[in-house]
């Protein structure tokens, strides 16, 4: 067995859902909807079933979606994009990161990241032999540590990884943070792996800027977004890298051993999506909106410091009001089993020594669910 992922156990999503499903408890762990996405991007797919394609689509990706993409780019960055050396199709965001780390990283290269981390990153880092020098962010302010920052590049430092709209923390980096972080990048010559899975999911005045559009990052951004999310089909994996030439001519070599390629007629399908006017972007931030608003306001009215939740589909909240005694995983355990509710430990985004009395709710879920979410825990505490 490798001994980098053998140190590794099974993810807490996975551990969460399990103890959720255990325990008839509602999940409000792992992130996923509970109504499936667009029934046109789902009809068109189950067509292309029938209909083909159903052999191995190109390498890079079939040629509409990735036009679809570079379409995408153009009407909410205002990027041009080159749909046939600048974007490709993978299975999820996850191979997505995957890709851009076996193509991007050797031995011995310097990668900084921000925690709290997406649990795919460190491990699949580590076991290229490239080596992580991480920063924080931590509740309730989420800052950006810019002394920190400073001291993690380095002359060995290859790759920054940019997850915003982030997860769990519901922060969407402003326009001065990545200029901050842009102007680091360019110093020592770095690459950023942006995971932008999220981008459609930002909330109340702010906004999501790609790093790639700011000044001298726009071929050094590798840019990865999730249909997953975007369309509510999280169980589909279909992803897509935006990527100068020479970044995505590396990418697509770890892509093509890794996959090779990815489904077609669900690529078909999000191509379609992708090219939904302008109202089905809105509706979807707006719906998603008002259900954090909803499950924002019950776990107040419960009694927990609910924290500003700027975008994706999770809030973080404090339960040090109750006076528990325990951490975070505890407390998730203890919500399962006592109050048929299930949350995810903050804690779980650190390597080691995070937050405590935090978790994360995760609120893309039917209004009907959330409230009786919270009825439970109100009649818990
Ligand atoms: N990055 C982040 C920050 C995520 O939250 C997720 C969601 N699971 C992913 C990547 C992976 O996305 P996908 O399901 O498209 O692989
Ligand atoms: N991104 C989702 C979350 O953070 C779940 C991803 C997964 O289950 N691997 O909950």
């Amino acid at each position: 067995v490798n001994e980098i992922l053998s140190g590794y156990g099974t993810t807490i999503f996975e551990v969460t859902s399990a103890l959720a499903l255990k325990h008839n408890s509602i999940n409000l762990g792992q992130g996923f909807p509970d109504v499936d996405g667009p029934e046109e991007i789902r009809q068109i797919a189950a067509d292309a079933l029938m209909t083909g394609p159903n052999q191995y689509p190109p390498l890079m990706g079939l040629p509409e979606l990735r036009q679809a993409v570079a379409r995408h780019n153009k009407r909410f960055y205002d990027l041009d994009v080159d749909w046939q050396t600048e974007v490709m199709v993978t299975a999820g965001a996850t191979e997505a990161l995957c890709d851009c780390f076996m193509g991007l990283l050797n031995p011995g290269d310097e990668v900084v990241l921000i925690e709290p981390l997406y649990d795919s990153y460190l491990p699949i880092i580590r076991h290229i032999g490239a080596i992580p020098k991480l920063v924080r962010v931590e509740p309730p302010h989420w800052e950006l540590p810019r002394e920190e920052l400073e001291k993690a590049f380095s002359d060995k430092t290859k790759l920054l990884v940019l997850n915003s709209p982030m997860n769990p923390s519901g922060k969407v980096f402003t326009k001065d943070e990545l200029s901050f972080l842009a102007a680091l990048v360019e110093k020592h010559d770095a690459y950023v792996v942006c995971d932008e899975v999220y981008e459609h999911l930002v909330f109340d005045d702010h906004q999501h800027h790609p790093l790639m559009t700011l000044p001298g990052m726009r071929d050094r951004c590798a840019r990865i977004g999730s249909a997953g999310k975007t369309f509510s089909l999280t169980g589909w994996k279909i992803g897509y890298i935006t990527a100068s030439p020479h970044l995505m001519k590396a990418i697509a070599k770890a892509h093509q051993f890794v996959t090779f390629t990815v489904v077609p007629n669900l690529q078909k399908a999000i191509a379609a999506g992708l090219d939904f006017p302008d109202d089905y972007y809105r509706d979807f931030t707006a719906g998603m909106q008002a259900q954090r608003d909803l499950l924002a306001t019950g776990l107040r009215d419960v009694g927990f410091n609910v924290l500003d939740s700027q975008g994706t589909y999770f809030l973080t909240v404090d339960f040090s009001p109750f006076g528990f005694d325990g951490d975070d995983a505890e407390f998730c355990r203890y919500i399962t089993l006592k109050a048929g509710v299930t949350a995810v430990p903050t804690g779980a985004f650190y390597q080691e020594g995070g937050p405590r009395n935090f978790v994360r709710f995760c609120f893309c879920k039917q209004p009907s669910l959330l409230n009786e979410a919270i009825d439970r825990l109100r009649k818990f505490f």
